[in-house]
């Protein structure tokens, strides 16, 4: 186990819920209740809560979004609801913790567990999520997301509540519920006891800011194509070896960017 993991194994019991902002319910509800975070939704390890903003409009209509002042195309979601199922959910998450739950409290080692509540606004405009973005929101008890749709937001809302801008990547999606869901992803498996015990995520890419090296599974032999000797050998230092220099070698061809930064982080170490 590594330095960075070991906070957050030495209290198995706990679960970590999601509270999930949208105007698209289904497509959260349908991620959470599928494989991995279908069992861990199950088992407790995590809980993942869709909430329609919807539902929370003063609008008799119903209606969410609306044109942007200044002019220019396509509607953005107003800042009302949005307060108002903010509100909702931090009542929720107070009650919970009140009544003793499953909360667990103020970490003693100094983890950021209590305090306010973060409140995260998927967005292109962001610096990108990263495997150590997810490290360190995998400690909280409760994230609240925020799915954007349409133009977006109106400005004011996410003054007034988020707490982290995150984007996904250099591209833009027609909604917050995919990048969402991303981050939930890596965040859950990085929850204890989410991953059983024949998956893992103690060693894997990004874990040394290198990518992972190639694996294999039986049989030995495919398509003329042969299994390294070196993995068939049970020499374990040998194998652990080979592991490490093909990690190097494959983040060097694949990804430049993290090799550069791999190699100034080493250079100062030595
Ligand atoms: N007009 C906005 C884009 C709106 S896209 C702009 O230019 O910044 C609609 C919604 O999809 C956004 O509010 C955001 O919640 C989500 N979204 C789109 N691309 C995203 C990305 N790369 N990462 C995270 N969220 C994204």
């Amino acid at each position: 186990m590594s330095f960075r993991d070991s906070w957050i194994d030495h209290d198995r019991n706990r679960s970590m819920r999601f509270h999930v902002m949208t105007l698209f319910p289904e497509l959260i509800e349908n991620a959470a209740s599928t494989s991995i975070l279908g069992r861990a939704t199950e088992s407790g390890h995590i809980s993942i809560d869709a909430v329609n903003i919807r539902d929370y409009t003063d609008n008799k209509h119903g209606r969410v979004d609306d044109y942007t002042y200044g002019g220019g195309a396509g509607m953005l979601m107003q800042a009302q609801p949005i307060y108002d199922c903010y509100q909702a959910i931090v009542k929720d998450i107070e009650q919970v913790k009140n009544s003793g739950g499953q909360s667990v409290s103020d970490a003693e080692d100094g983890s950021p567990r209590g305090g306010r509540t973060r409140v995260i606004y998927m967005t292109p405009q962001a610096p990108v999520f990263t495997q150590e973005k997810a490290r360190e929101l995998a400690s909280e008890e409760d994230l609240i997301f925020l799915c954007g749709h349409y133009e977006g937001v109106d400005e004011r809302v996410l003054e007034e509540i988020v707490t982290d801008y995150i984007s996904i990547g250099d591209y833009v999606l027609t909604g917050g519920e995919l990048p969402a869901l991303v981050c939930i992803d890596a965040i859950s498996r990085l929850v204890p006891g989410v991953l059983g015990n024949e998956e893992s995520s103690q060693t894997e890419s990004f874990d040394d800011g290198l990518l992972e090296y190639p694996q294999y599974s039986r049989p030995e032999v495919w398509r003329d194509k042969h299994v390294p000797e070196i993995l068939l050998s049970g020499h374990h230092a040998n194998v652990e070896k080979w592991r490490l220099e093909e990690s190097i070698r494959r983040t060097k061809e694949r990804r430049p960017d993290l090799y550069e930064a791999y190699m100034e982080r080493n250079k100062s170490v030595k």
